[in-house]
């Protein structure tokens, strides 16, 4: 027979989202197992650049994982569509933060959870997927390549959805989001641009001396974006943005689908979904990583002293995380999908997007003249729900 490992949480996924809920758990603790279906040190090699709100730089800071170095602060968000008047600002200044987020590349924030892990003596099995999970005699118990395992939690943090579990929100948007880093040929001056298009928002995102740039387009024109010679894509994103920046270098481009999907349920018994596992957003706005690690945040919250109290009160802390989470998941996605919808009426229709564009453009202007507004939604996007007066 072979020995089973009994621990106290079984987290499924060592990406970002897993690895900060390891931290959490096992700073106070917790005896954590981390299983990941990749190999080591995979993670490093993410090429994507994300920018973290404040919030998420707290929580982060909390778990002794903000990265020391690497990490470029936003002062300004300007945002704006292509081919109409409004725009408006966010600026730092106006909330009193000392950035309104920080860009950094994702395999940086790997390295800082990973070392972390390590400092904290955190079991991570790396090339170990998990499939599924058994109840018995009150534990969740899995099989993996390496031996069972068996836990008074799980944590499914493996970074998407399958296919038939109920959604409460889904859309393929038929997009795809080219990424890539582009060197401007004047200094930033750490102000990010979210600019509306009718095929899709572009970003741009402060990173070091470049710009991380996030091109949303349609799915059938993913493959020809990618091939496009880079003086060409250079030129491409600069009339995007309203000659407002000029590119001198373009990095090497990577493509990545775009969809909505909402997990209607992410408590079942002792089984927690988290992070992409819970909720796979689009990424206008940047929300997903923000999202989940207040996800991680308000579970450690609710789960650490349950775990400590015993078996009967770690059920009703679930409970109340899967209805604590619920504002803050409703209006995060409904947030992202809301601004690719809206702003994507009247693509392929002149007229139609004549008289959006209009209206969109009036919204806002109304917005940057009203600043409880833009203090609203920049709380929102820095604090997630927490943020809401
Ligand atoms: C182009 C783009 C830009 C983005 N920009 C931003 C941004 O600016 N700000 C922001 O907040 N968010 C952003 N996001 C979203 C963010 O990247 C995700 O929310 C985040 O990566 C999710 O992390 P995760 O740990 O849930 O999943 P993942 O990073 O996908 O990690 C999942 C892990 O689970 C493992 N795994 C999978 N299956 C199994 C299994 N069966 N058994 C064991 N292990 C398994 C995988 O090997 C992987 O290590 C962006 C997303 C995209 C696509």
């Amino acid at each position: 027979m072979t020995a089973v490992t009994e621990v106290d949480a079984l987290i499924v996924g060592g990406g970002p989202v897993g690895l900060a809920a390891g931290c959490a758990l096992r700073a106070a603790g917790v005896k954590v197992l981390v299983a990941d279906a990749g190999p080591a040190g995979r993670a490093l090699d993410d090429a994507r650049v994300i920018a973290l709100s404040a919030g998420s730089r707290d929580i982060l800071r909390g778990l002794g994982a903000w990265p020391a170095t690497d990490v470029t602060p936003i002062q300004r968000i300007h945002i704006s569509q292509r081919g109409h008047f409004g725009r408006t600002e966010l600026r730092a200044l106006d909330y009193d933060v000392e950035a309104l987020g920080h860009v950094a590349r994702a395999g940086t924030l790997a390295r800082a959870l990973g070392e972390r892990a390590g400092a904290l003596g955190l079991e991570v099995r790396y090339d170990t997927p998990v499939a599924g999970a058994q109840e018995q005699n009150g534990q969740l118990h899995v099989q993996t390549a390496g031996g069972d395992i068996a836990a008074r939690v799980l944590l499914w943090c493996e970074g998407r959805i399958s296919g038939d579990q109920a959604l409460s929100r889904s859309r393929d948007y038929g997009q795809q989001a080219i990424i890539a880093l582009a060197t401007p040929v004047r200094p930033h001056g750490n102000v990010a641009y979210e600019r509306f298009t009718p095929d899709g928002p572009v970003a741009l995102l402060p990173y070091g001396r470049d710009y991380a740039v996030v091109y949303t387009c349609a799915d059938t024109d993913a493959a020809a974006l990618l091939a496009e010679p880079d003086a060409q894509f250079a030129d491409r994103l600069a009339s995007v943005m309203g000659e407002r920046v000029q590119f001198s270098a373009i990095g090497q481009r990577s493509a990545w689908p775009l969809v909505l999907r909402m997990r209607t349920e992410i408590v079942r018994g002792r089984e927690v979904w988290l992070g992409n596992a819970a909720q796979t957003l689009h990424p206008v706005a940047g929300q997903g990583l923000n999202l989940a690690l207040r996800d991680v945040a308000q579970l450690t919250a609710v789960l650490l002293p349950a775990l400590a109290r015993g078996e009967g009160d770690i059920d009703t802390a679930l409970q109340r995380y899967a209805q604590l989470r619920r504002t803050d998941r409703v209006a995060t996605g409904g947030f992202t999908d809301t601004l690719v919808r809206v702003f994507g009426i009247g693509a392929g229709n002149p007229a139609l997007g004549a008289v959006a564009g209009h209206a969109r453009g009036a919204a806002l202007a109304l917005l940057d003249a009203c600043p409880p507004a833009r203090r609203f939604i920049g709380r929102r996007m820095m604090f997630g729900a927490r943020g809401w007066p």
